[in-house]
């Protein structure tokens, strides 16, 4: 299997080439053709699988496709921690390096005049944290309205952080026609019952 077998846009090809990757990971392999065909998917993976570049890549490429509202981001990806969402946004800004993708970084520890300066300026990708994401919607700075792809990444150490209850109010939030991508390495029931609800006959990716 190769990347150039998975329905990646030239684009997203040539950055995994300059990076240097060869061969997709399974969770790659079997869920980047699913969230192409803009499918709600359910990963269970962990850290190190490289679910990142799994959502990441195609995300870029649906990207390519369409065009936002003015100014109004298009896809969502939820991290439960400021570290994890750092390194996921160096890997987008890596990954999207031949795309002119605006992304803002919403994660707590950070002024919000940076971050606000930015989403006025338009930007196309989000990547937060939920309390500040949240901040920001309570601000009346930030419209979830235009979320084409939302992505909750570690769902399972959301929960341990106590970020249920923040999770299920964003997902009210963004449209309900949304594609959802889901990622957790253990499925306990209170992780069950948030994917019921939320995702639509999601495709079930193990690895
Ligand atoms: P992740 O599970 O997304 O945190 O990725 C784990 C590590 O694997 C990261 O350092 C990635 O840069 C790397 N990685 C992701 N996909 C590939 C691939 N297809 N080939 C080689 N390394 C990869």
């Amino acid at each position: 299997m190769s990347f150039s077998e998975l329905g990646l846009s030239d684009k997203v090809l040539a950055a995994v080439a300059a990076t240097g990757y060869t061969t997709p990971t399974p969770i790659q392999a079997q869920a980047i053709p699913h969230v192409l065909a803009r499918r709600d998917v359910l990963g269970l993976a962990q850290t190190g699988t490289g679910k990142t570049a799994a959502f990441t890549l195609p995300m870029l490429t649906l990207l390519e496709q369409g065009r936002a509202r003015a100014r109004m981001p298009r896809t969502l990806i939820l991290e439960p921690t400021r570290e994890l969402a750092a390194q996921v946004e160096e890997n987008f800004v890596r990954y999207g390096k031949n795309h002119k993708v605006n992304v803002a970084l919403l994660i707590g520890g950070v002024s919000f005049g940076d971050q606000d300066s930015k989403l006025v300026r338009g930007v196309d990708v989000l990547i937060a944290t939920p309390g500040r994401l949240l901040d920001h919607v309570e601000r009346g700075r930030l419209l979830l309205s235009g979320i084409e792809i939302l992505v909750i990444d570690e769902a399972d150490r959301m929960l341990d952080m106590g970020f249920i209850p923040d999770i299920e109010r964003i997902c009210k939030l963004v449209p309900f026609t949304r594609q959802t991508l889901f990622f957790s390495a253990t499925m306990p029931p209170e992780i069950q019952r948030l994917v019921s609800q939320f995702l639509s006959n999601p495709v079930r990716v193990e690895v």
